[in-house]
């Protein structure tokens, strides 16, 4: 077996054994669903409900008539209790349409249509109805994604969870394969992409096996074995893995005749075009040494990650007082009981975002929730750069991160931005290999927003 990679990255631990054997399951609904009307990259959407509407699964609670935004769904059947800003797991809060949940739905059922029919209009339409973004946490509406201005010859399917401790991938690439390899080919036919590929880390060898078992006779798809590093799954670096295309600095995988989509992703496709069924639930992974239950599970979106965190049996080694729901003054303990947990991140290790609250819903990016015990955290102060280049080594976009560091930390944005901050892509390398421990994304992170404040005001 030919494995292939890109330069650069870090080889990092895998932590995937947490969950990685454990099929999907589905936990039960919550009292009540907080469903962000901005959960996507654009534009965000504005309400078409309103406070004491009932509404079913699946039906539009939100809808912009900007190109770049993604309607939102109702994930449960049930009545709008309010219209507000909630908070948000990126940090401050984001309006939100609040749902408090009917106890005796049923799952809802979906008409079945023939998906050979549908023209490339028809498939992309499903797509954007269905409110479908990049499942993978960049939350991009796929429709906007499969509109390329330049011609494709082929879709690649992210397949590698490059992060630790994720596996919800894993699971849909095993579990889901025939849904899986039909969204991919309907990906195909609205880009006109000759050809498919599916880039997996040789980690999940049986979706590999399994894969490789569906596709057998397609001479236009084929599964490429690649080696467990991270970034592996980032688009520009899983391109010049499995294309040895390079996509320029500011360029696009379009620019290159490629379309890159997440396997979630590609599945919820699938699903909208077989089943004109809406984005309003997803897999996701809920693990880490703090988590009593590890496993894989079917949410839906709005979902508190208290609920989530409830439902797997809560916080490894607390007591039911301490896992239960404290009712009688919000939803939701605010805080996890902090003898036990020392972090909770919503999303992967390595790009993902700390949690203080347990009452952060679940949006259509979240593809995990890491319950981390306080012996798995370091938290100490970081220092002044020591230039022992480490950072330059890995970075996997050939960054200098030592001076975008100190650049912006001075506050000399203009600087950091000439020295490539605006083409890090938040991979988090940097700061895992910094002896100094250096906050370089936070730093990263500034400049963007400084640099495109300066941007708007002129
Ligand atoms: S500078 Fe950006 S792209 Fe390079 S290692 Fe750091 S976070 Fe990753
Ligand atoms: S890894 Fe940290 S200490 Fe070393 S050069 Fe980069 S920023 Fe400086």
């Amino acid at each position: 077996m030919t494995v292939k990679t890109f330069n650069r990255g870090v080889f990092l631990p895998h932590y995937k054994k947490y969950s990685e054997d454990k099929p999907i399951t589905t936990i039960s609904l919550p009292e009540e669903v907080i469903i962000p009307l901005h959960q996507h990259t654009g534009a965000p959407c504005h309400a078409v409900v309103k406070v004491g509407d009932k509404v079913k699964t699946g039906q539009k609670i939100g809808e912009s008539n900007a190109f770049v935004s993604a309607y939102i769904h109702a994930s449960v059947d049930g009545t709008v209790t309010a219209i507000e800003p909630r908070p948000y797991f990126t940090g401050g809060q984001v309006e939100s349409v609040v749902i408090q949940v009917d106890p005796d739905q049923k799952e809802p059922e979906w008409p079945e249509r023939d998906i050979a029919k549908l023209s490339k209009d028809e498939i992309k339409a499903a797509i954007k109805e269905a409110g479908i973004v990049g499942m993978g946490g960049a939350a991009f509406p796929t429709h906007v994604k499969l509109s390329p201005p330049k011609a494709i010859d082929a879709v690649i399917i992210n397949g590698c969870e490059c992060e630790p401790f994720l596996t919800c991938d894993h699971r849909m690439m095993v579990e889901m394969t025939d849904e899986l390899i039909e969204g991919a080919k309907l990906i195909a036919r609205v880009v006109d992409a000759p050809r498919i590929i599916f880039g997996v880390e040789t980690n999940k060898p049986d979706a590999i096996e399994a894969l490789n078992a569906k596709i057998a006779g397609e001479s236009n798809i084929e599964v490429i074995p690649l080696d467990v590093k991270y970034p592996q799954g980032s688009e520009k670096q899983l391109i010049k893995a499995t294309m040895d295309r390079e996509v320029p600095p500011g360029k696009l995988p379009f620019d290159v005749g490629v379309v890159v989509q997440n396997v979630a992703t590609a599945i919820a496709v699938y699903q909208a075009c077989r089943f004109e069924k809406p984005l309003y639930e997803r897999v996701l992974t809920i693990t880490g040494d703090g988590a009593a239950k590890p496993g894989n599970v079917k949410v839906r979106i709005g979902t508190p990650i208290g609920h989530v965190i409830e439902q797997c049996g809560g916080f490894k080694g607390a007591s039911i007082e301490e896992t239960e729901l404290d009712k009688s003054e919000v939803r939701y303990p605010v805080f996890a009981p902090p003898h036990l947990v020392g972090k909770i991140i919503m999303g992967g290790p390595m790009t993902g975002w700390a949690q203080k609250r347990l009452d952060i819903p679940v949006v259509k990016g979240t593809s995990g929730i890491l319950i981390f015990t306080p012996a798995m955290v370091v938290d100490s102060a970081h220092m002044s750069c020591v230039r022992c280049a480490k950072c330059v080594e890995h970075c996997p976009m050939f960054l200098y991160p030592n001076y975008i560091g100190v650049y912006a930390e001075t506050g000399r944005y203009s600087l950091a931005a000439e020295w490539g901050a605006m083409d890090c892509f938040e991979c988090g390398i940097c700061v895992y290999v910094c002896p100094s421990n250096r906050p370089i994304v936070q730093f990263v992170r500034e400049t963007k927003r400084r640099i495109a404040a300066a941007r708007a005001a002129k």
